[in-house]
């Protein structure tokens, strides 16, 4: 049986931040990914010659990236990733937020009538900013070479903490829904719609306006977002941590700290991190011998986990173009949210959605290809293109495309049921292009060389994260893990003995940085249990 001092489960970005932080600590570490590389939702791929992002289109820095880059010497040239938001003709490269008052200005135009309401949003937006740029505009010191100097880290943490508690206090009253915020700023739905249409139902509102702050804070490595991922696997090996893919856990005994993976090898451990679906590892841990007030514990815990769903999830479509990408570049920057249409998606992502699923069996095609028509005509889109940031990215004269929308996942599971998956995802490929062609660029679909596509169920079947989500638990129901920053460094914790958790489904609200941010302190607290079982 093989025996590791730590197991980490989970080759994402939570994963890997856990399994360097350990390896580099000189823990004897083992990471268990289930596919054939690591990265999970951040992953980069090629197909006949274009390279194209499979999960998250750039890093978000938010005050980790380039620390970490920093302290385990990570060598990865970072290319700039300038957004422009558009709004049908009218775009804007985001500079900052001196760009708000340029948005402020390209919103009044589009809805007349009512420029005190948008006056009113966007002070509410450069509010929640000036809120968050602790979070997001300083390094964390979580991450920091000299962290072991306290001369030289206690100024800078203490200037932090500081600023972070103040923010924090703020930010706990700022966590209704970001729909809720709008409905008090404005009643023109359209408006509300164009402002917060691409993010998840019920985002906590500090979450939602702040992100046009995040915007700046959008990194692209060279070589793709899979090439942060590659670094980081590399570092981890470089320091004698061990990666084993293409293994699924399959199965966990707290009590016995013994783990079983898909093939039926065993694996002893004394810590466990589990950074894979937090559902899955209540599911998998189920039937294995618990006694006492921790199998209380751990019942009661897994009822609420298994009683949430995920947040929405995303349809992706891959578009190889046969045109070069100065024709794109010429237009706007190789990474956009988009709405080719003023008057917002209204209830179709909502009512019409939920009426539909409501009398299924009675929906007929052309009803369901109505509505998807619609759904893409007035929704708002995630470009990226990924060969205006890196020129390698597609072979010479042509552009690669990302084109992604949130979409919900029982929708999929039923078409896919009802067996015609295929066509339709087809068909949504067919559609995000021909929206794009129809506005921000004229003729795309008339030089389409290939294009392919990722549902929801296609997340489920490469992550296995549940219902697809890409950020974790809906924001719509009871959010069983820590949503708490004041509370961020419980969530790693489990009641099983010796198993920490970490990634999208231990905290909310979640992404990249909560990813690392876990990773991190999943790591610490491994370290610390490892210290006094050896001190015993
Ligand atoms: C299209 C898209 C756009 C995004 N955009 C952004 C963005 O702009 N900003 C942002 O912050 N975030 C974004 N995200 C979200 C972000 O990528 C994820 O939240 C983050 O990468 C999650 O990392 P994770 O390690 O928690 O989970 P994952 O990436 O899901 O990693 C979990 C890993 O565990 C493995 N695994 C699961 N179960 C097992 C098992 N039993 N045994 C072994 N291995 C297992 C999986 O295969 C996977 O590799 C985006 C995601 C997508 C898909």
């Amino acid at each position: 049986m093989n025996k590791h001092e730590v197991v980490v489960v989970g080759g994402g970005l939570a994963g890997l931040t856990a399994a360097l932080s350990l390896a580099h600590g000189g823990t004897d570490v083992l990471l268990i990914e289930k596919n054939e590389h690591c990265g999970g939702l951040m992953n980069t791929f090629w197909r006949d010659g274009f390279r194209f992002e499979g999960g998250a289109r750039a890093l978000v820095n938010a005050g980790l990236v380039t620390p970490l880059m920093k302290e385990f010497g990570l060598e990865l040239d970072i290319l700039p990733n300038p957004i422009t938001l558009g709004i049908e003709d009218k775009l804007l490269v985001i500079n900052g937020e001196r760009s708000l008052h340029e948005y402020a200005q390209i919103l009044k135009g589009l809805y007349k009538g009512i420029e005190h309401e948008v006056d009113g949003i966007i002070g509410a937006i450069r509010s929640v900013i000036n809120d968050m740029k602790v979070l997001y505009g300083v390094d964390n010191p979580l991450f920091t070479k000299k962290k072991n100097n306290p001369l030289v880290l206690a100024p800078s943490m203490i200037a932090w903490t500081f600023k972070f508690f103040r923010t924090m206090i703020r930010i706990s009253r700022m966590n209704t829904p970001f729909e809720q915020a709008l409905d008090k700023l404005s009643n023109n739905q359209a408006l509300k719609d164009i402002i917060g249409q691409h993010f998840f139902r019920n985002t906590p509102v500090f979450f939602a306006l702040s992100y046009f702050a995040l915007y700046n804070d959008y990194v692209y490595p060279k070589g793709g977002v899979g090439a942060f991922i590659n670094a980081l696997t590399d570092a981890i090996t470089q320091r004698g941590g061990k990666i084993r893919c293409k293994t699924e856990v399959i199965r966990v005994e707290p009590e016995k700290k013994i783990l079983t993976d898909d093939s039926g090898q065993e694996y002893r451990y004394n810590s466990m991190i589990w950074a894979g679906d937090l559902r899955n590892l209540y599911q998998i841990t189920e039937g294995t011998v618990l006694t006492g007030n921790i199998k209380h514990q751990f019942l009661q815990q897994k009822d609420r986990v298994l009683a949430q769903k995920g947040a929405e999830s995303v349809f992706s479509v891959f578009a190889a173009v046969d045109l070069p990408p100065e024709v794109f570049s010429a237009i706007a920057t190789g990474h956009m949210f988009y709405t080719p249409d003023r008057a917002g998606l209204g209830e179709l992502h909502t009512r019409r959605l939920k009426e539909l699923l409501d009398r299924w069996d009675l929906v007929t095609r052309d009803e369901l290809n109505s509505w998807l028509k619609d759904f893409c005509q007035y929704n708002t889109f995630e470009v990226s293109i990924p060969v205006l940031r890196d020129s390698e990215a597609a072979p010479q004269g042509q552009t690669g495309f990302i084109i992604s929308a949130l979409f919900d996942y029982e929708l999929t599971e039923r078409i896919r049921e009802a067996g015609w998956y295929d066509e339709f995802k087809k068909q949504v490929e067919l559609e995000f292009i021909a929206v794009l062609s129809r506005s921000i660029y004229p003729g795309l679909q008339d030089k389409i060389l290939f294009s392919f596509s990722a549902s929801p169920r296609s997340i489920f079947d490469m992550v296995k994260s549940a219902e697809g989500s890409i950020v974790g638990w809906s924001f719509e129901a009871e959010i069983p893990a820590v949503t708490s920053m004041f509370r961020m460094a419980d969530s790693v914790k489990t009641v099983l003995p010796g198993v920490y958790t970490a990634g999208k489904w231990v905290y909310s609200p979640a992404g990249g940085p909560t990813a690392i941010m876990t990773g991190r302190i999943a790591a610490k607290r491994c370290q610390k249990e490892l210290k006094k079982y050896k001190v015993l």
